[in-house]
């Protein structure tokens, strides 16, 4: 049974602490220790000066297995973290000549000369290995003394992840400080909050006592990690019991593991050679632009159109005038008109809209702002929800986004069966549907 280690992180960057740029490496390292079966102990995120750096690492070498900084790594002359740390190791710094040719050779690529300070990353502490870097100039490294590991990587997000991937976390397997395998099962769900969510799933959890269940909420879904509380469950045991909990869930049920909303739409739109359209209003393109950032798009995503005024409603999704002026811009019947619209215009089997008052200001006695209409045009019928979201003007965009994506979802998945009527009206609040077969 692996020992918990304690994993320390410091993460260096006077613009962290500025707020101008987010801590995306906490996030990220403290992700994927925790699938491997560690959690964090400890981040401090500090500036790039050496009394600073010296102290935090001191005080995290002595009480830890593990530590990891991130950061001042690269060539300027507030990039301290390799020196200041191997002075306080009382390591030389010597010279690595593969690191000293991949700089070159890099810089030879780019057609730009290469300066005398990039060379200071070609140093390391002796005794360190280097971990090489594909997608910049500052390697890493991996230093062990007396059971200990240190473990530097560079700042830029693109260079880190990559690296902690493909060159940290086997070696961390490999010394037996994390677990080789994934250490818990994600299962994802969608539409269902937490407290119903832990409801629903009683039954599965009430069967095994040695599960450990934890519960992570966010944007209209809830993700549940799954292990073993003593590692008495194996990892195929966890496997069986996340397909349980898949059958207890129905369609609350999203994937298992890390995919997307949007990527699990696209499978099974792919699968089914099943082509959609997007028209938007209050979201100005971004459900469009959830599903552009899936490479590969263009195989099921036929197009979006952008819709604001009423004139290009009438003029590119040929809402019908007096439509709009008998209902107004933001209703069930022109939600219902958009998609349906866009659906013949941009030849695609399904059609989703969005049309709503996402504030500050706007709607009305019956509509206040937050109302959001969603439009539905599918090969089994038309129809359009009604939803109210509370929040900022980005909040209810996205809000809005969230949730017609999961209607869209929940309808997919009887594509082709009877289930479809029933799905549409599932927790549709009493009148919040309108049905244009039926009209
Ligand atoms: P470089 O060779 O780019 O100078 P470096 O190892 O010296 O690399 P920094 O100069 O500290 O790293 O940071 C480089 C970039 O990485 C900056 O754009 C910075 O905002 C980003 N970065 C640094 N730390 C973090 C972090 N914790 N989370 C997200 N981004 C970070
Ligand atoms: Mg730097």
């Amino acid at each position: 049974m692996l020992t918990q280690k304690r994993f320390e992180l410091i993460t260096l960057g006077e613009e962290l602490l500025l707020g101008l740029t987010a801590n995306t490496h906490l996030t990220f390292i403290g992700e994927h220790l925790g699938r491997h079966g560690v959690t964090l102990q400890r981040n401090v995120t500090i500036p790039d000066d050496a009394e600073t750096i010296g102290r935090a690492f001191s005080e995290s070498w002595e009480r830890s297995d593990v530590v990891i900084t991130t950061g001042g790594l690269g060539p300027t002359c507030d990039d301290r973290t390799r020196e200041t740390i191997a002075g306080i190791l009382g390591c030389r710094l010597v010279f690595h000549p593969e690191t000293d040719e991949a700089i070159k050779e890099r810089f030879a690529r780019f057609g730009r000369p290469v300066t005398s300070n990039n060379l200071k990353q070609a140093y390391y502490p002796e005794g360190a290995e280097v971990i090489s870097n594909p997608n910049g100039t500052a390697p890493g490294i991996w230093f062990g003394r007396g059971g200990k590991i240190l473990v530097m990587l560079p700042g830029p997000p693109s260079e880190l992840r990559p690296m902690f991937l493909g060159a940290v976390i086997p070696r961390l397997a490999a010394h037996g400080l994390i677990s080789g395998g994934e250490a818990y099962v994600q299962v994802k769900t969608a539409g269902i909050g937490e407290s119903a969510l832990e409801t629903k799933l009683q039954p599965v959890f009430e069967k095994h006592g040695q599960l450990n269940v934890a519960y992570c909420a966010h944007a209209g879904q809830v993700d549940l990690r799954l292990n073993s509380l003593n590692e008495d469950l194996t990892g195929e045991d966890l496997e069986t019991i996340a397909g349980e909990c898949r059958d207890l869930l129905g369609d609350d049920f999203l994937c298992m593991g890390e995919l997307s909303m949007v990527k699990v739409i696209s499978d099974f739109l792919r699968a089914h050679d099943l082509g959609l359209a997007v028209a938007e209003s209050c979201t100005g393109g971004l459900m469009a632009s959830c599903f552009t950032d899936l490479p590969g798009a263009s195989k099921f995503f036929t197009g979006g159109i952008v819709c604001y005024g009423n004139a290009s409603k009438v003029e590119l999704l040929d809402v019908p005038e007096c439509l709009l002026k008998q209902h107004g811009a933001v209703s069930a019947e022109t939600a219902a008109a958009m998609a349906t619209g866009v659906a013949e215009r941009l030849d695609a089997d399904y059609g989703l809209s969005l049309t709503g008052f996402a504030g500050p200001c706007g709607g009305n006695a019956e509509n206040p702002v937050g109302t959001i209409f969603i439009g539905l045009h599918t090969p089994k019928g038309i129809w359009s929800k009604r939803i109210n979201y509370p929040g900022s003007r980005t909040a209810v965009k996205q809000r809005a986004v969230n949730a017609a994506l999961d209607w869209l979802r929940r309808v997919l998945i009887h594509h082709g069966g009877d289930g479809a009527d029933r799905i549409v009206r599932d927790r549709v609040e009493p009148g919040g549907i309108i049905d244009l077969r039926a009209t």
